[in-house]
């Protein structure tokens, strides 16, 4: 008998096996597929890899600006990006399984089902059935590809980020539906190695759940690499052309037709609930998501559920933090439910953007009283010494208390910075305690301060 089964080794199912061997509790873990799940297999890990190289790409091509004279044309061999991508994927894939070991965590590999509560069924490939017990069970089984009901994913023409992350060959031409941090990065990575790329986007803004002034500078820097960005655009067909697909486009314009070689659907994920046994065992769902309380405690005692199952963002921090707040109620030792108002999102394109809390459009909506505090890369000597000035930080600021509410940056690196930003928010820091806290010359780092200035009348380089 076990004290939990977590089904499911993504960054939600890993880390809730490891909290519980930490906390002393017999734990199994049932993974079908590889351990790391999407984020460290097909998602997180291996796209950062891919960025990785055409970053390389990108400084070479501009290596000329830093002193450098390369001789002859820089060509990207697709194989080798991929490869090293796929490597790096299964060196973190195995540092889970060390990770396993070392808490002595028993790796199941099958597919599992809840017959009942205490009892879950692993089936393998040649369909033999064995049924384990425990105490305690955590759905962790993630998200697949979206796709729109006219244009299925068929993995060759219409592909997924499945296929998107394991080209044989860089396409001539892409359309890219959906721009969230996938879409977007996507795009980028392949305008990067040449290819012609349309970003189409349904709402009026790129990347739309970013602060506006955050969309326009990545549109910016997008049309300036020579893509197309399209946004308040439906896509209404998708049909197969002898080289590939034409894309049917409505704007406010009218309709355009776009060719392309391949079309990505970025259209969001859905959850992975099929097949569980969720109806025999009464789980209720809400809209293709698993119902949970701040626990994460489903209707059913004994069952609980985390990360890209439940209706909370599809992120793999997102997933991690609930695993270790699930598995510490469990353990009864009574932790904080989560706070989904402070959480960082981040998209790695070139300029980067990380962001957390209030978009100033929110602060207008619920009617704050609110201040904004602006500092661009292009006064950061970080950011001219680097060649790399695109881009600003925005703070939004509560008026009344001076509280930092939001903050926006794109930019180079932002990514690492933004965790700061939501550690000041917990705390309750207010603008002018950025202001006197000393911060290190030259970073990018240094415009959070300079912003919070600003929107102090004091700001100093600007
Ligand atoms: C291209 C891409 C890029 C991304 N980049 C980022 C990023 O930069 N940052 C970020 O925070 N998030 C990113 N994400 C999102 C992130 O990957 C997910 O939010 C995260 O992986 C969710 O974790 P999870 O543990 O809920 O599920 P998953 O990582 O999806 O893991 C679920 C696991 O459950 C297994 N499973 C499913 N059903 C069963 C079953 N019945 N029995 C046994 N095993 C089963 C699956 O094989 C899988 O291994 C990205 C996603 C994609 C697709």
């Amino acid at each position: 008998m076990y004290d939990i089964i977590v089904i499911g080794a993504g960054p939600g199912g890993y880390v809730a096996a490891i909290r519980a061997a930490q906390l002393g509790m017999n734990c199994a873990v049932v993974e079908r597929a590889e351990l790391g799940g999407i984020c460290l297999n097909w998602g997180c890990i291996p796209t950062k890899a891919l960025l990785k190289s055409v970053q390389v790409l990108n400084y070479a091509k501009h290596s000329s600006e830093y002193g450098f004279d390369i001789e002859g044309e820089i060509k990207p061999d697709i194989s080798k990006i991929v490869a090293r991508s796929r490597g790096v994927a299964a060196g973190m894939s195995k540092g889970i399984e060390y990770l396993f070991k070392k808490n002595k965590i028993t790796v199941i590999s099958g597919t599992g089902r809840i017959p009942q509560a205490g009892k879950v069924d692993v089936t393998q490939p040649d369909g033999s059935v064995s049924t384990l017990e425990t105490k305690n069970i955590i759905i962790a089984t993630g998200s697949r590809a979206n796709s729109l009901p006219f244009a299925p994913i068929d993995g060759d023409r219409i592909i997924s980020y499945r296929q998107a992350l394991v080209p044989e060959k860089i396409p001539a031409s892409l359309v890219v539906i959906g721009s969230g941090a996938i879409g977007s990065e996507f795009a980028y990575f392949y305008r990067s190695l040449g290819t012609e790329v349309t970003l189409i986007e349904y709402l009026d803004n790129i990347v739309p759940l970013e602060d506006e002034e955050v969309s326009v500078q990545l549109s910016r820097s997008f049309r300036k690499m020579g893509m197309k960005v399209m946004v308040s655009a439906r896509v209404n067909s998708v049909t197969a052309t002898e080289n590939g697909c034409k894309v049917e486009v409505i704007t406010k314009k009218g309709t355009e037709f776009i060719e392309a070689e391949k079309v990505l659907s970025a259209v969001g994920v859905v959850a992975n609930i099929e097949n569980l046994g969720l109806e025999n065992c009464g789980v209720q769902t809400e809209r293709g998501k698993i119902k949970v309380d701040s626990y994460y405690s489903t209707n059913i005692p004994g069952i609980y559920a985390i990360g890209d199952v439940i209706a909370t963002p599809a992120l793999a921090h997102i997933a991690s933090a609930e695993a270790i707040c699930c598995v510490e109620k469990i353990a009864n030792m009574n932790p904080a439910p989560l706070d989904y108002t402070n959480f960082p999102g981040c998209t790695y394109t070139s300029p980067e953007i990380a962001s957390a809390g209030y978009t100033e459009k929110a602060a207008k909506e619920a009617g704050i009283n609110y201040k904004i505090g602006k500092f661009p890369f292009t006064a950061s000597g970080k950011a001219a010494a680097s060649g790399e000035k695109d881009g600003f930080v925005k703070l939004v600021i509560d008026a009344d208390s001076d509280i930092v509410l939001g903050a926006h940056f794109i930019g180079a690196n932002v990514t690492e910075m933004i965790s700061g930003i939501v550690v000041a928010r917990k705390l309750g820091v207010k603008a002018k305690d950025i202001i006197h806290s000393i911060h290190p010359h030259p970073t990018m780092s240094e415009a959070i301060m300079e912003a919070a200035a600003a929107a102090h009348g004091e700001v100093i380089h600007l």
